[in-house]
């Protein structure tokens, strides 16, 4: 049964995550980009954690719970910017380089 199989993996090919690798290396993506987003917009502002008001800063944990439940909060206007930072933000994996691109929506839930 898989001797075709096998004999088409050895042609020389760059090697791809597995699917379990590229899970793991998106959910890492998806958490730097998740970071920059909530440095990238003033949601504390909108928190309602008082220690996220107090520092001027979300997340200083897991930023997920603050931004789903604030982003919605946010102007548009800021969205907008957050968005454009988190393009053009710093170094990134290749991943989260071609992730970043994707609109925020992707990221806010
Ligand atoms: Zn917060």
């Amino acid at each position: 049964m898989s001797k075709n199989r096998k004999k088409r993996n050895r042609r020389r090919r760059p090697r791809r995550l597995t699917p379990d690798e590229e899970v793991a290396e998106r959910e890492v993506a998806f958490a730097a980009i998740r970071r920059v987003y909530a440095e990238s917009s003033p949601l504390w502002r909108f928190c309602r954690s008082g220690h996220c008001r107090r520092h001027k800063l979300c997340g200083s944990g897991d930023v997920r719970p603050c931004l789903s439940r604030t982003w919605p909060l946010v102007s548009e206007k800021l969205q907008d910017e957050a968005y454009r930072q988190v393009i053009a933000g710093g170094p990134a994996t290749h991943m989260e380089w071609q992730l970043r691109e994707f609109p925020p929506t992707n990221f806010v839930r």
